[in-house]
């Protein structure tokens, strides 16, 4: 499994969506932007264990204004939405407002079209995140991806609903390791983020999101199944409402 990776990002994506196909039971796929949706839908369509989620990526939300009509027009065509949200980073400051504007307008359009799961960046940006949910949660199904809010902020998420994919490079930073400690187990679902996620200089594959297993069975005090099996059935919790 994988909640959350960039497919066609990798420098070798066809070798990359084959062995995903092959070694994962469900991938979600997350885009950028509505256009890398389209194209990606197009040439994966053939590969029916890889969701591929519409999204506008809020790093490059400036850039890619102008397609934001297009990811409304294509929110009743999509039940999986990602990757969306806000980044709060100085790097980005420039664009905060359009930012949150854009991310607002998506989840409004989302709140009433029936719904959608919807894998959601929040660095540095997590009470505005929080704030645009909880006003529209109705029918949608936030997985907070490499959530790094506070304490506070975590119990807010949990209590609106929200799942929190994270993967093995979020494991290493102390913080987050202790703020996933405190997640539910029945909310956490694993993820990549490749190919944007390093360890020893290598590239996280998205077949190796699942090893986050062996950290949870560890905190946990359980085995290494138990966790998997906990994965898949949160997973099926959120499909489960979709249908
Ligand atoms: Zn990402």
């Amino acid at each position: 499994m994988d909640m959350h990776v960039h497919l066609d990002l990798y420098p070798n994506p066809l070798y990359v969506v084959e062995e995903t196909s092959r070694r994962n039971t469900t991938t979600l796929c997350v885009t950028t932007s509505p256009r890398a949706w389209l194209a990606t839908k197009t040439v994966l369509s053939k590969y029916n264990n890889i969701i591929i989620a519409l999204g506008l990526h809020p790093e490059i939300a400036s850039s890619k204004q102008k397609e934001t009509q297009m990811i409304l027009d294509n929110i009743v065509n999509s039940i999986f939405i990602g990757e969306i949200g806000i980044d709060g980073s100085s790097k980005y400051s420039f664009s905060f407002e359009l930012q949150k504007s854009i991310f607002s307008k998506i989840v409004e359009k989302c709140a009433c079209t029936g719904w959608h799961v919807m894998s959601i960046h929040s660095r540095n940006a997590v009470s505005s995140v929080l704030d645009i949910l909880s006003n529209n949660i109705t029918t949608n199904i936030p997985i907070l991806h490499w959530f790094s809010g506070n304490k506070t902020q975590l119990t807010q998420a949990i209590d609106l609903g929200c799942f929190f994919s994270f993967g093995p490079a979020a494991l290493i930073n102390s913080n987050s390791r202790k703020l996933v400690s405190m997640i539910p187990l029945d909310r956490l679902l694993p993820e990549s983020d490749g190919p944007f996620t390093v360890i020893n200089q290598k590239m996280i594959m998205p077949w190796q999101a699942i090893t986050i297993c062996n950290y949870f069975a560890n905190i946990h005090h359980c085995d290494i199944q138990y966790i998997h099996n906990q994965f898949i059935k949160n997973w099926d919790t959120i499909l489960s409402k979709i249908k």
